[in-house]
């Protein structure tokens, strides 16, 4: 590859010989995007700008971290070298790691590079260069060390539909993280990354393209909401856990199934979970094989504080119960209609995966944080009065009551300590008490749910959500008009938890407000007043 230091333009020689110097000095606020909602990227020569699509790091241990980017612009060769640095400080005196890494075509030019051996529980700073030019910088971190148990401060954030608002949440998370007091440990992404559908006329921002089906459509649509500056903050920010729900594929699908049965949907879904791969900081060995399988469940400890589980709510599900043909995927239905949703054999997580999931809570750590998609609290969409009896959503847990009841059976048989369940998918904050018996509120408390709203995704009306929450003991806050993210900070005794709230979602610089704080005891489950 070109020698950056040799190229032809002298402002770009200049910039890059202080950057690979030390005493960055004055130069630092340009060069480094840090957690700067525009993250400047320093003079560009060839215009091609190569960096567009930014740079993130995710899927933390103790002592390795994931660093992604993927090249852009015109005339890529099948094969670039991209150089990344990994420093003890901002201003890459000290290097931890670096290395080159191969971007293929064959894999969107994205680049997932290792860097292993690390020292636990310390904050990095990494960059990449490639084609001459250099990329943002972005700060990650390693999980603490076993035995050790600082503090955990994380977001939870979900659904960032692109026609539907601007990204303002992300714009404030990204600032918060800089400020003292504000830092971020960790962002956990649990589902619609992107959606799949085409443009809308008349929208506060358009998908371009049609609704997503090949490989290269839902690398379009990774590139285009990756082109976002605030996004791109929040992803130099810190590490980032991520899952996906359906519309990183397709709305409601089940395993293999599609929601209007199409037959070739096995090879739609292969191209969308490859895509999925490609653009986010998962390592090399999460690649979909042959089989167009992607595991992206899995667990990691921070320090002796807690667990952190990810599950995947899609891949190995059962189909929704009780549909309405044509269509298969999800629907509201009275449960006394729908006898399917009873049965034990269905799954959410499907058997391995749950099997995984019971073998792996913590009974030594002091919180036990369950990663996945979807509300897990009970909600009756019906009159309570209603001859009817209750009407559930069955895309969601309260369709697969069973896999829910045997999961909550775990918690409470293994007196799991600090269960926290995390979600998103539903556009609205949640936060409730879950239940042993969820149709019980008598029943004991067994975990604490922060189900949290969109980023950006529209959702239903707030009197849909105000007519059911009489009936509905166990919610202590539920809010459909709010669009943003939860910080949650976790301590040793306690979790401290923020709803923050984005006050217009329709402008990308729209302040961000509190709308509520809970708390809740590690050692006693169940949501406090802060
Ligand atoms: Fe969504
Ligand atoms: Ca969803």
């Amino acid at each position: 590859m070109t020698d950056p230091a040799r190229h032809p333009d002298r402002d770009r020689r200049h910039w890059l010989a202080q950057a690979a110097g030390a005493g960055l000095g004055g130069l630092t606020g340009i060069l480094l995007g840090g957690c700067a909602p525009a993250a400047p990227r320093g003079p560009r020569s060839s215009g091609a700008d190569r960096f567009a699509l930014g740079i993130a790091s995710g899927s933390p241990q103790a002592d390795r971290v994931v660093l992604w980017t993927r090249l852009s612009g015109p005339d890529l060769a099948e094969v670039v070298d991209v150089q990344w640095e990994l420093a003890l400080d901002e201003g890459f005196r000290q290097l931890a790691a670096r290395g080159t890494e191969q971007a293929r075509a064959a894999d969107a030019h994205s680049v997932h590079a290792e860097p292993a051996g690390l020292a636990p529980g310390r904050w990095y700073w990494y960059r990449f260069t490639a084609l001459g030019e250099r990329s943002a910088v972005g700060r990650t971190r390693t999980h603490p060390a076993p035995g050790t148990a600082p503090p955990l401060r994380c977001a939870i954030a979900s659904c960032q539909r692109w026609d539907h608002g601007h990204y303002a949440a992300w714009r404030h998370l990204a600032q918060a993280a800089d400020r003292a007091g504000g830092e971020l440990d960790l962002v956990l992404f649990l589902g619609d990354y992107i959606y799949e559908y085409g443009g809308f006329p008349g929208r506060v921002r358009q998908h371009t393209g049609g609704l997503c089906r090949t490989l290269d459509d839902y690398r379009a649509r990774y590139a285009l909401y990756k082109s976002d500056a605030s996004l791109q903050a929040a992803h130099a920010c810190c590490p980032w856990v991520t899952v996906w729900d359906d519309h990183e594929v397709d709305n409601d699908y089940a395993g293999l199934q599609e929601q209007w049965l199409n037959v070739d949907f096995a090879a739609r879904r292969a191209a969308a979970y490859r895509a999925y791969w490609e653009h986010m900081p998962f390592p090399k060995s999460a690649r979909p094989g042959r089989d167009g399988g992607m595991r992206i469940f899995g667990h990691g400890d921070w320090g002796s504080l807690a667990r952190i589980l990810t599950v995947d709510d899609r891949q190995y599900r059962d189909p929704q119960a009780c549909p309405r043909p044509p269509r298969a995927g999800s629907t509201t239905v009275a449960t006394r209609d729908c006898a399917t949703l009873d049965d034990p054999r269905r799954s959410l997580l499907g058997a391995d995966q749950e099997a995984w999931l019971a073998r792996h809570w913590s009974s030594t750590h002091r919180w036990n944080l369950l990663a996945q998609q979807t509300l897990m609290a009970p909600m009756n969409w019906n009159d309570p009065a209603s001859p009817e009896g209750p009407k559930v959503w069955t895309d969601g847990w309260d369709g697969y009551p069973q896999a829910r009841r045997r999961l909550l059976d775990t918690l409470a048989q293994r007196h799991i300590p600090g269960a926290v369940v995390l979600g998103g998918d539903v556009h609205a904050n949640y936060v409730a008490d879950l239940h042993l018996d969820p149709a019980r509120p008598d029943s004991p408390i067994v975990a604490s749910e922060f189900c949290g709203t969109s980023i950006s995704s529209e959702g239903m009306a707030q009197s849909r959500l105000d007519a059911m929450r009489p009936h509905h003991p166990h919610l202590h806050h539920g809010r459909s008009d709010e669009r943003g993210y939860v910080r949650l900070e976790f301590g040793p005794d306690t979790l401290q938890a923020t709803l923050l709230k984005v006050q217009h979602p329709r402008r990308p610089d729209s302040a961000v407000g509190i709308s509520a704080r809970f708390a809740v005891d590690a050692r006693q489950p169940g949501i406090l007043p802060p």
